[in-house]
């Protein structure tokens, strides 16, 4: 069995089940992971975000999107500067209240409803992660990705939520008992990301971080 991190690579081992997902904790990263023979199929994956309805622009939904989109408009003063919107769901509201907000060039990718692989002939100034990577089987790769994706100066902001210090805590958490919820990060994940990669980083609220490409 494969008990490698997807991110760090690190072999590792089993800390708790819950259903019928096993979870490890990585020794070097901290990243909490579901076993990858666990992970659901993408059918199965792709049935439960078509149930997220994300075209209703309910005041709960807006206030959360408009955490990434405050400091957005706040470090980028440029605004035809290009946005990538990764993992944009079943409906783009996140690239809709940018264009509202001004930004001309913000284009979507999302592996399961905007498969638009001419975003990655370009280079973006920032690119958003709402609420997707801790979805991402490929960790690493993925990662590697954006980073690769991004100018230099440019910034990748991820709203994510942050497990809680304690392993014991992580199997009592609210956030994975999402079956799609496979990649989790705490704050030594994210320490440990920016070091690995030469990047600054800072938290924004304590679910919500921005990476800076040097
Ligand atoms: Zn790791």
């Amino acid at each position: 069995m494969n008990n490698a991190c997807p991110l760090c690579e690190t072999d590792s081992k089993e800390a708790f089940s819950r259903i019928d997902q096993r979870y490890l904790i990585c020794p070097k990263c901290d990243l909490t992971f579901v076993n990858r023979n666990d992970v659901l199929v993408p059918a199965q994956e792709q049935l439960r975000y078509e149930l997220h309805d994300n075209s209703i622009r309910s005041k709960g939904y807006l206030n959360f999107l408009y955490r990434l989109i405050n400091p957005i408009n706040n470090f980028v003063k440029d605004k035809t500067k290009n946005g990538l919107d990764f993992g944009s769901g079943p409906y783009p509201m996140l690239i809709e209240l940018l264009n509202e907000e001004g930004f001309k060039n913000i284009k979507g990718f999302d592996p399961f409803f905007q498969n638009n692989l001419a975003v990655w002939n370009e280079n973006y100034d920032f690119i958003t992660c709402c609420e997707v990577l801790e979805h991402v089987n490929e960790l690493k790769k993925t990662f590697e990705n954006l980073l690769g994706h991004l100018n230099s100066g440019g910034f990748l902001i991820v709203s994510s939520g942050i497990a809680p210090e304690k392993s014991k805590d992580r199997e009592n958490w609210h956030y994975i008992l999402d079956p799609t919820h496979i990649s989790l990060f705490s704050e030594i994940t994210i320490g440990w990301m920016a070091k690995k990669y030469d990047l600054t980083f800072e938290f924004l609220e304590k679910d919500l971080f921005i990476f800076w490409k040097k």
